[in-house]
């Protein structure tokens, strides 16, 4: 049951046909880890906190920088220095005292992802690095947790939900194979729009809301947004035989 308090807090989205108390318990009972509290994870977190996520576990082990504060609009000038996760935990419990909020004030590792997964209904990718995407990726498909992965560069963006909880869902790396090794453009390098990361933030929180409450959310598609022509494209992404995520290579990971 939803407290009175609650069903004001939450009556624009329960006024919504189709989205009743039901959906409204569902993302109450949620727990969703967001790896990465900068231009992602900002609007991510807000709009989940917003829209009643039970537990949100916030991670990120990076400091405030005066050049984050373009993009990443949780955080004000007077507190650059200060831990992402910590700040962006005590802005979004004030902004819902209802919900549960912890803080992991460093980089994730494996063992840590490991952990938490167990308790995790969903993960949201807002990092800013290979190396932590292809960790989340890999806990995820070990796990069989969603994962809704974000990135922008530029005027550019794009998401990709992946859902191991189904057998032919692809996975990051079968979109993005080690092979290939780094980028050579990323945010520091290359830069990046503020609402880029807006609109792409504001997707991972829409899609992790339909998937917590049992909307159709579509696997298998890379979707990618040019800021410039404001215009999507969707390109469909294969599985791969010989990727982690098929299931003779999963005891590998085990
Ligand atoms: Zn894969």
């Amino acid at each position: 049951m939803l407290s009175a308090n609650e069903q004001l807090r939450y009556s624009r989205q329960l006024l919504i046909k189709g989205f009743t108390e039901t959906q409204q318990l569902a993302l109450k009972n949620a727990t969703v880890l967001i790896v990465g509290l900068g231009g992602l994870g900002n609007p991510a977190a807000l709009y989940l906190a917003g829209a009643g996520i039970g537990r949100l576990i916030l991670a990120d082990g990076d400091n405030i920088d005066v050049s984050n504060l373009q993009r990443q609009i949780i955080f004000h000038t007077e507190q650059v220095g200060e831990n992402k996760a910590t700040i962006a935990g005590q802005h979004l419990q004030q902004l819902n005292p209802e919900i549960d909020i912890e803080v992991i004030d460093e980089m994730i590792d494996q063992e840590q992802l490991d952990y938490y997964l167990n308790e995790v209904d969903l993960v949201l990718d807002c990092s800013d690095n290979l190396a932590t995407r292809y960790a989340i990726n890999e806990a995820c498909v070990s796990h069989k947790t969603p994962l809704i992965t974000g990135a922008a560069i530029r005027f550019e963006g794009q998401l990709l939900v992946i859902d191991p909880r189904q057998e032919t869902s692809a996975c990051y790396q079968c979109f993005y194979p080690k092979t290939k090794g780094e980028p050579a453009l990323n945010c520091e390098t290359a830069g990046v729009m503020g609402p880029i990361l807006g609109v792409i933030g504001s997707m991972q929180a829409l899609e992790a809301i339909k998937l917590l409450t049992n909307k159709t959310t579509s696997i298998n598609k890379i979707k990618m947004f040019d800021g410039l022509a404001g215009q999507w494209q969707e390109f469909n992404l294969i599985k791969r035989a010989e990727c982690i995520c098929s299931d003779t290579n999963l005891t590998k990971l085990v």
